[in-house]
């Protein structure tokens, strides 16, 4: 490059050096570049280290014991992998909190590149789509306090996980994440959110792309789909 050329930068523009494959949106697609070179622009998602991008697409033997906190399965594929599919790889999307934004910490920890915060009508604050979202997003982990299950007060607003045999709920009633207000679909198939447990923190999956202007969704379990649909037949009636 010469000399001159060098002006012109702006220092916007990071040029990232990084030598191993990288991650791209691809309209609704993530694909995988190979290229050495990573010009920084709201399409470039990030890099994946040579070391995890030799493991990707390592499946699991079928005989071995899954770990659920550790290994990954696709739910495109129906293969567990040790680290992430190749065909589908995974995309983590790390929490971040921007002080300058004001409201509450579910607020703050909204990654506004990708979601705005909605009005739900009887299921309250929800999450949606300002942009076509592909499937391999992983975001989070969901914050909160980690109690035993069975000490849990707060169901509602808690996944279980396990760590060592030991059963946790995530309780994020009081301390949660932006994660925390992706609302549960009327029906299991209507979700486009997988959760997940990884390292005893539960992340959530994006599995069916996610179309600007959508409401993401995860389904909390059968228990809450009961309640959720006796809250629905009440806010029917209460409508009419
Ligand atoms: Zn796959």
């Amino acid at each position: 490059m010469p000399a001159f050329a060098k002006k012109t930068i702006k220092k916007t523009d990071v040029v990232l050096k990084i030598r191993a494959p990288h991650y791209i949106i691809s309209g609704d697609k993530i694909q995988l570049k190979e290229s050495k070179k990573i010009v920084r622009s709201d399409e470039d998602l990030g890099a994946v280290p040579a070391a995890v991008y030799k493991e990707m697409g390592k499946m699991k033997a079928r005989n071995l014991k899954i770990d659920r906190d550790s290994d990954i399965g696709c739910p495109q594929c129906n293969k567990i992998f040790y680290t992430s599919c190749l065909e589908h790889p995974l995309f983590w999307v790390p929490n971040k909190v921007d002080r300058r934004v004001k409201g509450p910490y579910t607020h703050k920890t909204l990654p506004t590149n990708f979601f705005r915060v909605s009005d739900e009508g009887h299921k309250g604050q929800g999450v949606r789509a300002i942009r076509d979202i592909p499937t391999g997003l992983v975001f989070g982990p969901y914050e909160g306090i980690k109690t035993k299950a069975e000490d849990c007060k707060n169901p509602d607003y808690s996944w279980d996980v396990e760590v060592n045999g030991l059963k946790l709920a995530v309780d994020a009633k009081e301390k949660g994440n932006w994660l925390s207000l992706v609302n549960s679909p009327d029906y299991k198939r209507g979700g486009n959110i997988a959760p997940f447990q990884h390292k005893g923190e539960m992340y959530y999956l994006v599995k069916k792309p996610v179309k600007k202007g959508e409401e993401l969704l995860v389904w909390y379990g059968d228990a809450f789909g009961r309640r959720l649909a006796r809250w629905r037949k009440k806010a029917e009636k209460e409508q009419q």
